[in-house]
């Protein structure tokens, strides 16, 4: 990318979109080009259309989708499945008609079978059953894949797809049903703290293992592969590090400075047991996080107490 390529990022309200504007700006890029819900209906096909045309982007980072925690994925499947399969079904399909210079795609660690040997390669993929909560977004996740890769098989387009672990950071959703572990726990102990409350209740056993992002250093990896990586074969995104959910709690509890107890429902999924990324690919494609989880928890602790007024429900 050239720093005034027009570059279009699809998404850029949400955590992820949000952070490659703010990597973009930081690199001097001028030329973005965003667009709000109102402004595009990307689940409309015309809009999508008449939006590539009017204003042809050289780059695109596909970072909108509907995405959510384990409750959220497992009572909406209708909406995941439907609103990410339309969002990218438009988004890639215009850009390759209006003929970009080049896509990146946002997948997620849940494309890998529910049963995955660890950590999770980039071959791993199809290679057995999704986990069911999560199992109607895995399939959207990879039929975009699919899409790019195909496109780029048949029409020779430059798409290229990228697969980050469990993402945090500011401008989360931190809605205590929907919202996913981290900014979830973190509005509950808080709530909890000022609120008095003797105990939290959190779901599952807390046995399940995860790996985090800050989502800067994700945004930073994907300006990075826009600029270094040319290839259909998928890349992870991640630290390579996994923390217990139970770990990961306390780590919370602490930065909140919650002294109460914790009490595990286990009525509440666990989900998937572990979800660690092998992401020796892309350590050798030159590319390693830098914010550790305890520094990316109080920034994002600091911008929630900052942004009480505007988060997202
Ligand atoms: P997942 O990584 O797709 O399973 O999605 P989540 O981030 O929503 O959940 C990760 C893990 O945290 C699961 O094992 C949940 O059971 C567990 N968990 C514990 N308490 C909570 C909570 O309050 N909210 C959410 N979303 N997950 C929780």
């Amino acid at each position: 990318m050239q720093k005034n390529s027009s570059i279009y990022v699809a998404g850029h309200k949400g955590l992820v979109g949000s952070a490659i504007v703010r990597r973009l700006l930081d690199l001097g890029y001028t030329n973005l080009i965003l667009r709000n819900r109102r402004e595009l209906d990307l689940l409309c096909q015309k809009a999508v259309a008449d939006f590539f045309s009017e204003h042809r982007p050289e780059y695109v980072f596909l970072a909108a989708a509907k995405v959510g925690g384990i409750m959220s994925n497992k009572t909406h499947k209708a909406d995941f499945i439907y609103e990410n399969l339309q969002i990218q079904n438009n988004i890639i399909h215009n850009a390759a008609i209006c003929g970009i210079s080049k896509l990146l795609f946002l997948g997620s660690s849940c494309i890998y079978p529910r049963d995955c040997p660890q950590p999770m390669r980039e071959d791993y993929l199809l290679t057995g059953s999704l986990e069911k909560t999560n199992d109607a977004y895995a399939v959207a996740k990879i039929a975009g894949i699919k899409m790019c890769q195909s496109y780029n098989e048949q029409y020779n387009t430059n798409f290229i797809s990228v697969m980050p672990t469990n993402l945090y950071g500011i401008n989360d959703n931190f809605d205590i049903e929907n919202g996913h572990v981290l900014p979830s726990l973190i509005r509950k102990f808080y709530l909890a703290k000022i609120n008095e409350q003797p105990c939290v209740e959190l779901w599952g056993t807390g046995a399940p293992l995860r790996e985090f992002l800050y989502v800067d250093d994700l945004a930073d990896a994907c300006v990075y592969l826009m600029n270094n990586y040319a290839q259909s074969s998928i890349v992870n995104i991640g630290t390579g590090e996994e923390i217990s959910i139970k770990d990961l709690a306390m780590l919370i509890r602490d930065i909140v400075d919650y002294r109460g107890e914790i009490i595990w429902n286990s009525s509440r999924p666990d989900g998937t047991p572990r979800k660690l990324l092998d992401v020796s690919k892309l350590h050798v494609l030159g590319w390693q996080h830098r914010v550790t989880l305890r520094v990316g928890l109080k920034t994002t602790y600091t911008w929630f107490l900052q942004n009480q007024e505007t988060l997202r429900q």
